[in-house]
């Protein structure tokens, strides 16, 4: 199997997702994008918000990205927002930062000279609706153009019916990768209304995703990326690397890389007196002062901090001060 460059540090992890704007020209029925990025044009670090360039470098410094994947909606949409963020982050981490874009437009070759240099590996998502005359379409002449100019070229594309129709344009790519289905807010109805059916109620996957891929995979350059997999290895491994970089001496990194840690949040007038009691009974880099609440190692919470006064939970979020998975109160 031929894996691209990008899917090599996206499997450890190393990969920052940079989504680059919600706009789209197309309007695919099984688009899986949130409510929250479709049609606007925000700008994501991973899960993150981005409002500045600066962010941008602080989220990949924060997980020591060894690449960037860019992608939207559609990014070509934005292609002066691309060339920005590509230069910033090869000027700020070095040329061997691997950059990989995904498209669902043929880029021209006016694009490409644009991105040469910036850009590594280029991602074509050619509509399902071009897949029966794939030859045809723009996207073999964009394949071709780019491989000349030294990008890495593929496509990608989401795993559905029909998708043995891409086998004519293998010999024009180095890799071909499918992304098994997702079900999503967005994409829900259109799902019900062709008849999909979720494979289990655990993950997002459409039963019977691997199956259409069943011809194509033969390929030693095609690549099946499992929804489970993206949950379970990448994000996990990405977590692990921005809670090696972030965590505080009390935060505790679980194994799936969220970190874990205590919080006394304090009565009315009680500040001082509790800001004693801590100072006295913990370790200086055991805890840290927040003004209304004091965070500590979680096991605290249970022994000697367990006689200061005020409510106590154990928070377990991502790293970094990222979504918050599970609040227990002690
Ligand atoms: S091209 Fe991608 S972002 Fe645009 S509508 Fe289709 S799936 Fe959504």
């Amino acid at each position: 199997m031929t894996l691209s460059k990008g899917c090599v540090l996206c499997y450890q992890g190393a990969k920052m997702v940079l989504f680059v704007t919600g706009r789209c020209h197309r309007s695919c029925w099984y688009c899986p994008l949130s409510s929250e990025r479709k049609g606007n044009d925000v700008v994501f670090a991973n899960e993150r918000q981005i409002n500045s360039p600066d962010q941008v470098i602080d989220m990949a410094e924060s997980m020591s990205a060894l690449g960037t994947g860019i992608t939207g909606g559609e990014p070509l949409l934005c292609l002066d927002r691309v060339i920005t963020y590509a230069k910033l982050l090869k000027e700020h981490f070095g040329q061997t930062h691997h950059i990989h874009l995904y498209t669902a437009r043929a880029p021209t070759d006016a694009e490409l000279a644009q991105m040469n240099g910036l850009v590594d590996e280029i991602r074509l998502h050619p509509p399902r609706e071009c897949w029966d005359t794939i030859l045809d379409t723009p996207y073999i002449r964009s394949a071709q153009q780019a491989k000349k100019m030294g990008f890495d070229i593929g496509i990608e594309v989401p795993a559905l019916p029909g998708l043995e129709l891409l086998i004519p344009a293998l010999p024009y790519l180095d890799f071909l990768n499918i992304n098994e289905l997702e079900w999503g807010e967005t994409n829900a109805d259109e799902m019900r209304e062709r008849g999909f059916e979720l494979a289990d109620g655990v993950h997002n996957a459409v039963s019977g995703a691997r199956e259409w891929a069943d011809e194509l995979v033969k390929d030693k350059k095609v690549h099946w990326c499992a929804s489970s997999f993206k949950d379970s290895v990448q994000l996990r491994e990405r977590l692990k690397r921005i809670a090696e970089n972030t965590a505080r001496p009390f935060d505790e990194i679980t194994d799936d890389g969220t970190v874990v840690y205590g919080v006394l949040e304090l009565y009315p007038g009680t500040r001082d007196e509790v800001s004693a009691l801590c100072t006295k009974k913990l370790d200086a880099d055991s805890f840290i002062d927040c003004g209304d609440r004091i965070e500590m190692a979680w096991w605290l919470l249970t022994s000697d901090a367990g006689k200061i006064p005020g409510k106590k939970y154990v928070v377990e979020r991502y790293p970094n001060g990222g979504m918050v998975v599970e609040v227990t109160p002690q």
